[in-house]
């Protein structure tokens, strides 16, 4: 076969750098930062298994990582999606759920592979995992997936479905309600319960709104949160983690009314990595069910907060003069739409 016959039947992968451990440096004083070195072509026989074109995009540590920055890798996926059968995206381990559950919701009807991987370890160490992570990163972004996932150590996961569970190991990810969609070995296995590459059309929304936080409620403390919350003018979506099925401190359900009358949206969540959200079980849940939360049902905390800043976003600017409680409805109605599997099918 010749070089471009070769090249011709190769798949086109995309690779989208923004930083991570696997292109830090040790600073001055010892701590790893952000480095400029060029390492793709380390990677020993990548041009063998993909046609790979690369932007760099950013170098950052993911703890600095932005909804605006999540918005242009998804703007670049979109704007490439043509041409290129699928994409790596290089990211640091801290917050690659968040992304990925990020990108979940903003590109709508993906049928080809988005996979985000980096590393434990900067790629110039002795030892690194990032040569691995991209290799196979690449070669699965060729494969029968058609949607965002992560790929690392030895499994595939669903994006919007995994957390960073391992600050030490090389396998740092898991989806505790899930099996993980693939096995990486000696050779790439597929599982059944993944989403096939399949034809669609593409959509992209990226006009989230970031003013959402998480908070976990806490066991034996005084302090009101709430109420500071309360208060918070710039506050507009709040993920707040129970306990158990989603249980609330009776002490916080004052704070939590005042919160639900600005029509803020509350989605609540549970704080153990399985099953689902049962408000209705005990009446410390029923109490913020019955005030007007909304269950999270079995989304990941990280899931949540993604999906509720796509709700506000895809809510304010579809319709922006729905009176508050009419969005409030509509946000909650967005959470409850499952989006790539990122829950379980409701009645
Ligand atoms: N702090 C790093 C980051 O998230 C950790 C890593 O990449 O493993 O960018």
């Amino acid at each position: 076969m010749s070089r471009e016959n070769h090249e011709k039947s190769l798949p086109r992968i995309l690779i989208l750098d923004t930083g991570g451990t696997i292109s830090q440096k040790p600073g001055n004083g010892g701590a790893l930062e952000p480095c400029s070195t060029d390492y793709i072509e380390m990677v020993p026989r990548l041009h063998e298994i993909a046609d790979i074109s690369l932007t760099r995009l950013e170098r950052m540590d993911s703890t600095d990582m932005t909804t605006p920055l999540r918005g242009i890798i998804a703007e670049k996926i979109a704007e490439s999606y043509e041409d290129h059968d699928g994409f790596v995206v290089l990211h640091g381990t801290d917050t690659m759920a968040d992304t990925a559950a990020a990108l979940n919701y903003m590109l709508s009807g993906l049928g080809k592979p988005v996979v985000l991987t980096g590393a434990q370890l900067p790629i110039f160490a002795p030892g690194p995992d990032g040569m691995n992570n991209l290799y196979y990163s690449v070669k699965v972004a060729g494969m029968d997936l058609g949607e965002v996932v992560i790929c690392f150590g030895d499994r595939i996961l669903r994006g919007c479905r995994s957390m960073k569970e391992n600050v030490h190991g090389f396998n740092a990810f898991g989806s505790s309600r899930i099996p993980p969609l693939g096995e990486l070995g000696v050779s790439v296995r597929l599982l059944d319960h993944r989403i096939p590459r399949h034809r669609g059309k593409l959509r992209v929304f990226t006009k989230f709104d970031p003013r959402v936080i998480y908070l976990p409620v806490t066991s034996g403390s005084t302090v009101n949160f709430l109420e500071q919350l309360s208060q918070w003018q710039e506050l507009q979506g709040l993920v707040l983690g129970g306990f158990g099925t989603g249980n609330i401190p009776t002490f916080l359900m004052g704070s939590l009314k005042k919160i639900l009358k600005r029509h803020i949206p509350v989605v609540v969540v549970t704080t153990c990595l399985r099953g689902d959200t049962i408000l209705d079980q005990y009446h410390v849940g029923k109490a913020a069910k019955d005030a007007g939360v909304t269950e999270g049902i079995d989304l990941s905390p990280i899931a949540a907060v993604q999906k509720l800043m796509y709700a506000i976003g895809v809510t304010r600017s579809q319709s922006p003069d729905l009176p508050p409680a009419e969005a409030l409805k509509r946000i909650y109605s967005l959470m409850r739409i499952p989006v790539g599997r990122d829950i379980s099918l409701v009645e």
